[in-house]
């Protein structure tokens, strides 16, 4: 939808529309390569538009989505084999990436914006950010495995943090865990199940901070509430 001149340049934070109009009509601003004198309709999504010149286009709004990933899902952008993408997943006009990851057979929480700083702060290692994980293993952890967990297990080449985790309901044959680590290396749940003797079959993370999943179905998104928001900030 074509928009007059001013109000697009307000939209971008150049100045107020008044302003804006006043850099117009002072030869300040080219469309398309070309000064203009006069106020006239550009259209936002073809036009070039520089104030200055220097290139001008409107401030992205920020958004905040948490996702339900399903298994079978991959969480980067894109993906060399075609795979559906959580991106695949979630309609929006504005440009987001998934904060972190999980496996391509791990479901749940993901969190989606187009804020680098949030993904920032919740990312980072030094942040120490608790994920919340619900598993089912095979077997049923004894209480030294338990403890050998919390304490920190050599994996590969390092030594992961201290982490919790608790029996939810033993099955007999398998047994779902809660998995409490605050680290995010690859496939880190799976390998500290690994290491204790207790495969992992299911996977799903539940909560990142204070953000829960709750009750939104597999495959399900929505914009994170203002409560939410002022956590990530
Ligand atoms: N740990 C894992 O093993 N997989 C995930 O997807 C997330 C954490």
């Amino acid at each position: 939808m074509k928009e007059r001149i001013q109000k697009y340049l307000a939209r971008c934070g150049v100045a107020s529309r008044r302003k804006a109009e006043e850099l117009v009509l002072s030869g300040k601003v080219k469309v398309n390569g070309s000064v203009i004198k006069e106020i006239i309709l550009i259209d936002p999504e073809k036009d070039t538009v520089e104030v200055e010149g220097k290139k001008v286009k409107p401030e992205e709004k920020r958004v905040y989505i948490m996702l339900n990933k399903p298994t079978g899902v991959i969480t980067s952008a894109k993906d060399q084999f075609g795979r559906r993408t959580v991106l695949d997943l979630v309609n929006v006009k504005e440009r987001i990436f998934p904060v972190g990851r999980l496996d391509y057979d791990t479901s749940g929480l993901i969190i989606l914006t187009n804020d680098g700083e949030v993904a920032n702060k919740l990312m980072h290692p030094s942040k120490e950010v608790n994920k919340v994980y619900v598993a089912e293993v095979l077997g049923v952890p004894t209480k030294q495995e338990m403890d050998k967990f919390k304490r920190g297990l050599k994996i590969e080449d390092y030594v992961t943090a201290p982490a919790d985790i608790k029996i939810l309901k033993n099955l007999g044959r398998t047994s779902v865990i809660e998995v409490i680590i605050h680290e995010g290396r690859n496939r880190q749940v799976r390998k500290m199940c690994d290491a204790i003797g207790h495969k992992v079959i299911k996977l799903k993370r539940i909560k990142i901070g204070e953000i829960e999943l709750g009750n939104l179905k597999e495959g399900e998104w929505r914009y994170l509430n203002q409560n939410e928001i002022e956590y990530l900030k």
